[in-house]
């Protein structure tokens, strides 16, 4: 049984906008001949802002526009309502409106199933699956959180702003045609804050918004919102979005840690997937949450399936789930890029390096005739001291960056 607070699955999601649905070739073979999605990404973008300056390393490719693709915009009440869907023609019995209040549990103490806000609102199950997203009731109520849980540094808030534009003058201003569409990660643009911004191409809208370190954004006067416009103000971003109208505002906290915050993921009777156990991969780069979402809850399907038929669902039977996830991409990505949270948050990465890179770039492509061009390393070693950064703080970055990615 799948429970939603929500009216419909999607009703209440919230995020940028770029799913990578690849997780669902071993269950929908072809399933992106009928999956509800907006654009193909077939551009990509990671841009560096600072208040006057934008440099943008810019790919394209025309693999990712046909079969199997790669990323897609999605509306989530879209995406959402027809995965549930394939859930329910496999078997699954979805239960809409309705929200898990809490757990039940047998004279042993054990994880029992939940209660729920109707009137005969107890469900009673062998396994729970807690999916409930960040800051989730049900772990916590299971005794699942840990310290990561209460540390505000591990989260961000992030905002997001959907503007409505029509379909031809996106795809003139973005050079992308009919379902093709384009994804700008950014770094820098949020005013301060250390945090990141993003802005991606729907059919006739565009999604941007901004993801802030709460501490920071707590410790400065401005809100999120004002730090939007801003972004959008931006000499590099404002003719992108010119014209468009406003037509959603949401806002969500992402657990930014990975896998230094998840909590314990099994207890007798019950697991926690997806952002509930904060698996969102949020590694500067990359915004990856939904295909975690999607691929723990698969791989909890399956071992609480083996743990039903061996007649075991202790943590002990449950422990095919942590094994699943440890063999493939979900703790793996996790593992590998444990250390990418905290180096792309970190003060350098956020303020110092874009001022540096950018100052470089303008300098290298000035031409002050009749001088003769500076040599690189010389813009180099300037704009590094200018930017306050030293060789020690370089050579540490440049090794804590290839152990965070390479
Ligand atoms: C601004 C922003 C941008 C992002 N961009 C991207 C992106 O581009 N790509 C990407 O892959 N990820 C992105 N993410 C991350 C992504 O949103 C999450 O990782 C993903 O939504 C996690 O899915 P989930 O199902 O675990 O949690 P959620 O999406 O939070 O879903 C939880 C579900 O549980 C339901 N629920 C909660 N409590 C109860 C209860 N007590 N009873 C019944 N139902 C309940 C909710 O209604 C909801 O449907 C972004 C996040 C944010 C905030």
């Amino acid at each position: 049984m799948l429970l939603e607070r929500g009216p419909f699955a999607g009703s209440k999601n919230m995020y940028g906008g770029v799913v990578y649905p690849r997780i669902l070739d071993q269950f929908h073979p072809n399933w992106w001949e009928e999956v509800p999605i907006q654009r193909w990404i077939t551009r990509r973008s990671t841009m560096v802002l600072t208040a006057t300056q934008a440099m943008t390393v810019d790919f394209r490719t025309q693999a990712w526009g046909e079969p199997p693709y790669n990323g897609a915009t999605a509306y989530r009440p879209d995406f959402d309502h027809w995965l549930a869907g394939k859930a329910e023609a496999d078997g699954a019995v979805l239960v809409t409106s309705t929200t898990a209040l809490g757990l039940l549990r047998d004279e042993a103490g054990r994880i029992a199933g939940v209660r729920t806000d109707r009137p005969d609102g107890d469900i009673h199950a062998d396994v729970v699956i807690a999916c409930d997203g960040v800051n989730s009731f049900l772990a916590k109520e299971a005794d699942l959180f840990g310290p990561g849980q209460t540390e505000a540094g591990n989260y961000t808030v992030g905002v997001k702003e959907t503007i409505a534009l029509p379909k031809d003058v996106i795809d003139e201003r973005f050079g992308v045609r009919d379902r093709e569409g384009v994804d700008i990660e950014i770094l820098g643009g949020t005013g301060g804050v250390n945090g990141g911004g993003f802005l991606y191409t729907n059919l006739d809208t565009l999604a941007v918004g901004v993801v802030l370190k709460l501490p920071a954004l707590g410790a400065q006067p401005r809100r999120p919102e004002e730090i939007i416009a801003d972004l959008k103000a931006h000499a590099a971003i404002a003719p992108l979005v010119e014209g468009g109208t406003i037509v959603e505002y949401s806002a969500h906290l992402i657990p930014e840690a990975g896998r230094s915050m998840m909590p314990r993921l099994t207890t007798d009777g019950m697991l926690v997937a997806g952002d509930a156990a904060a698996m969102c991969l949020a590694a500067g780069i990359w915004l990856e949450g939904v295909n975690f979402a999607m691929a723990s809850g698969i791989y909890a399907g399956e071992a609480a399936a083996d743990a039903l038929r061996a007649g075991d669902t202790s943590a002990a039977g449950l422990a095919g789930y942590e094994r699943r996830l440890g063999d493939t991409f979900v703790l793996r990505d996790h593992e590998k890029l444990r250390r990418a949270p905290g180096l792309v948050l970190s003060d350098r990465v956020q303020h110092h390096y874009p001022q540096m890179i950018a100052n470089v770039v303008e300098r290298v492509f000035r031409v002050e005739n009749p001088r003769p061009k500076p040599g690189f390393r010389r813009i180099v070693r300037e704009e590094r001291k200018r930017a306050g950064i030293g060789l020690r703080d370089l050579a540490r970055d440049a090794w804590a960056g290839i152990r965070s990615f390479g």
